[in-house]
């Protein structure tokens, strides 16, 4: 996500509920010293089958996944995470799953937000196992990256994804308004959406349309190796090109943004994205879909090979590099912010050709516990800070390695650390040693002076 000033002052006036600031309150110190543990269920595969309203704002179908418990530890459950359901007033939840098979629903957990599936026998080590559900998704109005601007949908984290297990337990942290708790392995993913034909639906992955019943289309996405699944529903504008490097870029437009803006960001889209795949590896999903609405609360959001976005060159790249930090290279969002933020933005300076001189003589610390590698625990409980911090000063942190590092040597650590982790996840602790045997100089004081723990 791509914070704007006005977003972060807008979600900083945004009380926390009870139960996010209770959750907010738990420390997380076990989670992290355990991060490099095996990490399961993995390689979920997900087929989902859809079928909308006239206007493409209510879906109802079946979603299932299969997956493959990684672990010696047996696995005798699984859980689902409905994050758009903190978009609702729990029990009542825009988000519904219903008659279970291959495992025993248990009620929902974590503000309506996490469902535990217990399977009928535990899965060895290598064993797979599957489960269905029916599926309902109830987008409520609002520009949001779950949310309706009038006839245009945006349907972000509406699909039900599985949580991950590690070394530590579940990872079940609450959601986030302020940035992201999203935390999920490398999947695959084909969804048929069942829509009228008026109305488009950009998504994740690369999507072929068959007629469907009178008046309606069904749109088949296919997507490999991504972390979630979005898409839109609307009667947009669409105008597409191709990189010099051959990604296919598609920009969708709400009716209030001109065709000039459109073309604007089209042009940004291409080559941003063929930059950053030339500094980190070439981008791997052939495709990607940019929606565009100026009425976003936010700067934009970042989903695998689909972007939200005001009409901002700034914001766009941003959100593009997330392809990257966060996409292809995982990371934990709510434990590790900074991984996916801060290198996102230093991406986003590495195109506009911004060095970040002398930015380091700005920073000032709100308080001794403020590190740029705080969780998101801490972000939801400092939120006037977390733009600052994360991204303003996780990025000027990422500079000053630069100026230690020397740029060629900063430039091959950033595509060695991506080809290392590519539909992995990555720690604070990995890129820190990736970075100390980068160089001969002892980094350890320069973690300590730019607040970077892990
Ligand atoms: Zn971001």
């Amino acid at each position: 996500m791509k914070k704007t000033l006005i977003a972060v002052l807008a979600s900083a006036a945004t009380a926390l509920t009870p139960a996010v600031a209770a959750h907010a309150s738990t420390p997380h110190a076990t989670v992290r010293a355990a991060a490099d543990t095996v990490r399961t269920p993995a390689t979920p595969s997900y087929t989902v089958n859809l079928t909308s309203n006239s206007s493409g704002s209510s879906w109802t179908g079946h979603e299932s996944v299969s997956f493959t418990n990684a672990s010696a530890t047996p696995l005798t459950e699984v859980y689902l995470r409905l994050w758009d359901n903190y978009h609702g007033s729990c029990p009542q939840t825009p988000i519904t799953v219903s008659n279970v098979t291959g495992g025993t629903a248990g009620s929902l957990e974590v503000s309506c937000t996490a469902l535990k599936v217990t399977l009928p026998s535990p899965l060895s080590q290598g064993q797979s196992g599957s489960i269905g559900f029916d599926l309902s998704i109830a987008v409520p109005s609002g520009a949001d990256r779950f949310g309706r601007d009038g006839s245009f949908n945006f349907i972000g984290n509406a699909l039900p994804v599985l949580a991950i297990r590690d070394g530590a337990g579940w990872h079940l942290d609450p959601y986030t308004n302020n940035g992201e708790s999203f935390y999920s392995l490398a999947s695959d993913f084909k969804v048929t959406l069942d829509h009228p034909t008026s109305i488009s639906v950009p998504a994740t992955g690369t999507s072929v349309d068959t007629p469907g019943s009178s008046g309606r289309t069904i749109t088949t996405a296919t997507a490999t190796k991504v972390r979630d699944f979005a898409w839109g529903a609307g009667p947009y504008s669409v105008i597409s090109g191709t990189s010099p490097n051959g990604v296919k870029v598609n920009v969708y437009r709400v009716s209030s943004i001109s065709a000039s803006s459109a073309q604007s960001m089209l042009s940004t889209a291409k080559s941003a994205i063929d930059a950053h795949s030339g500094r980190f590896g070439a981008y791997p999903y052939g495709e990607v879909d940019v929606v565009l609405d100026n009425n976003f609360w936010f700067g934009g959001m970042e989903y695998p090979g689909f972007v939200l976005d005001l009409v901002s060159s700034t914001a766009l790249a941003h959100e593009l590099a997330h392809q990257w930090w966060y996409g292809i290279v995982g990371d934990d969002e709510y434990n590790d912010p900074w991984l996916d933020e801060a290198f996102a933005d230093y991406s986003t300076d590495l195109y506009q050709g911004i060095s970040g001189s002398g930015c380091w003589n700005s920073v000032s610390w709100a308080s001794s516990a403020e590190k740029i590698s705080n969780s998101m625990a801490y972000w939801d409980a400092h939120s006037s800070r977390y733009g600052t911090v994360v991204y303003t000063y996780g990025k000027c942190a990422l500079h000053d390695l630069s100026r230690v590092l020397g740029t060629t040597a900063m430039a091959n650590l950033l595509r060695s650390f991506a080809q290392s982790h590519w539909y992995g996840v990555s720690t604070t602790a990995e890129f820190k040693a990736a970075a100390q045997a980068a160089t001969s100089t002892d980094l350890t004081s320069f973690w300590t002076q730019h607040r970077i723990d892990g």
